[in-house]
């Protein structure tokens, strides 16, 4: 029997919780923590982290076997984390690098996970409809841009290589760009379809009902201390559970003995206020389509359900004494960089107000590719590692945990990322350096060829801490 506590409404914890991002400011239903959890519990499984990663695959779970008893354990609110953070890009492609997923000892494996990542992003929207998440989903394709000669090369060079492997992006004609959005001074843009725009934390929230109502536990404001097998150690109280399941992503570094897991590289937002409809025909943006550029430090951004600009980058380092902290989730100096990107790429929204600005941790593993692994043995498991494109990733994980933990023999058993492990980061100080360097050089990098035109060979110094090829 478990006993539940409900915590009064407490303002100031719910505009803690609205202040993570427009995403969560913009819910329309009240931020008030569910019950947290006070007596020991014993369940089938118990996950802890209501993200994306943990309600997807408590979800799958309930759609396979109804009769589990799942317990997830929130240290905050359901999409707290990046979940309900993030730039909303339902985008296909593998979360980190071919060749650490056995790319060049033959194509086959990933060729099947990028088909898997295209066919994710309609399930994602498959989803939403049949269970009624007002999530915004949108799915009209993800264009990037080239404003640079070294910008073009890459996108070229990227485009071939990933063509190679089966994505179906591809270069774009001015006239056909012209259709979709008008942005000065592109030299080549390249268009893929798998992809589509939604409002995360409307997607994540509407998750986490959708669980409630197929009888998953959410006990929110209840953080795990201690995952081993068979138990979560939460500070009130333990989860006893057949399985245990990880889903904490970039925090799993803050778990005992997990600081080296992943980098907590910060990607951060920006919002505008909501523009009127002669801004949007003067954009010619079509609604729902992602634009992102080919910078170094990259921007990638979406025009909003409620017809803003959300816009965002990597940046701002994280601090050696407290690598994840609210206190990093807002910075200046990166602030004003989207806000360049934002006048430079769509000077029709120039002087529109900047209402929300935002950030999150990424978990960038050693060789920045993701890992989905569980111990049929032990039956404990985890997922994550996306490296910044976990809503797609996260999707997969949720189906393939669930597989795993029912021992059930399906194509997603055996994608490439299923028991990947990536070498630990470095001690620190190395981590914390190279996250410095990754920032500083490639942000260097793209002033210099923004100025000059030519590009910059000094982003080889910050070669060796990047994707393997
Ligand atoms: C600014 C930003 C923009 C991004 N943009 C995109 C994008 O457009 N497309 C894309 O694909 N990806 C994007 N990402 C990445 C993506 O958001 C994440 O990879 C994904 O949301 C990770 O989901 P998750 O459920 O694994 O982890 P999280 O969303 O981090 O969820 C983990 C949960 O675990 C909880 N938790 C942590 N520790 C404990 C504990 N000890 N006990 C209990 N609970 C705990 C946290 O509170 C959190 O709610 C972006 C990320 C950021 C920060």
């Amino acid at each position: 029997m478990t006993q539940t506590v409900t915590p009064a409404a407490d303002p100031g914890l719910e505009a803690r919780y609205r202040a993570r991002s427009l995403w969560l400011d913009t819910i329309p239903e009240p931020l008030i923590p569910r019950p947290s959890l006070e007596s020991d519990v014993d369940c089938d499984v118990a996950i802890v982290g209501a993200g994306f990663t943990g309600l997807w695959t408590a979800y799958y779970l309930k759609q396979l076997d109804a009769s589990l008893r799942i317990v997830v354990v929130e240290r905050e609110v359901a999409g707290y984390g990046p979940s309900g953070r993030n730039g909303g890009w339902v985008s296909s492609g593998i979360a980190g690098a071919a060749r650490a997923y056995g790319y060049g000892r033959g194509a086959e494996p990933v060729q099947r996970a990028l088909r898997e990542t295209q066919n994710t992003v309609d399930e994602i929207g498959g989803v939403a409809e049949r269970e009624g998440i007002d999530c915004g989903y949108l799915k009209a394709g993800a264009l990037t841009v080239a404003t640079t000669e070294p910008q073009r090369a890459r996108l070229e060079s990227n485009s071939a290589r990933t063509y190679e492997r089966g994505d179906i992006a591809r270069a774009l004609d001015p006239g056909e760009l012209e259709q979709l959005v008008h942005i000065p001074g592109v030299l080549a843009a390249s268009f893929t379809p798998d992809a589509a725009r939604i409002h995360p934390a409307r997607l994540v929230r509407g998750l986490g009902h959708v669980c409630e109502r197929l009888g998953v536990t959410i006990h929110e404001r209840t953080a795990a201390l201690e995952v081993s097998p068979g138990r979560v150690r939460c500070a009130t109280a333990t989860v006893r559970a057949d399985t245990v399941l990880r889903a904490t992503e970039s925090y799993t570094t803050q778990l005992p003995g997990e600081s080296r897991r992943y980098l907590p590289l910060y990607s951060l937002m920006i919002a505008t206020e909501p523009l009127p409809a002669d801004v949007w025909a003067e954009l010619g943006w079509r609604d729902g389509l992602l634009i992102g550029d080919a910078h170094h430090l990259f921007f990638y951004s979406q025009r909003t359900i409620d017809d803003r600009i959300a816009i965002g980058g990597r940046g701002s380092p994280y601090r050696l004494r407290r690598p994840i902290s609210e206190r990093h989730e807002r910075s200046e100096e990166v602030a004003e960089r989207l806000r360049q990107a934002l006048r430079r790429h769509f000077p029709a929204a120039a002087d529109a107000a900047v209402t929300h600005h935002w950030g999150g941790p990424l978990a960038v593993p050693r060789d920045w590719s993701m890992s989905i692994n569980f111990d049929p043995r032990t039956r404990v498991g985890l997922a994550g590692g996306y490296s910044g494109h976990g809503v797609v990733a996260s999707n997969i994980a949720g189906r393939t945990l669930a597989d795993l933990v029912l021992g059930r023999d399906t194509d997603l058993v055996t994608l490439p990322w299923v028991g990947h492990r990536s070498r630990r980061w470095e001690p620190e100080p190395v981590r914390f350096l190279a996250s410095r360097a990754i920032v500083g050089i490639l942000g260097q990098a793209d002033h210099f060829e923004d100025r000059t035109g030519r590009t910059d060979r000094r982003t080889r110094l910050v070669s060796p801490f990047m994707p393997p090829g």
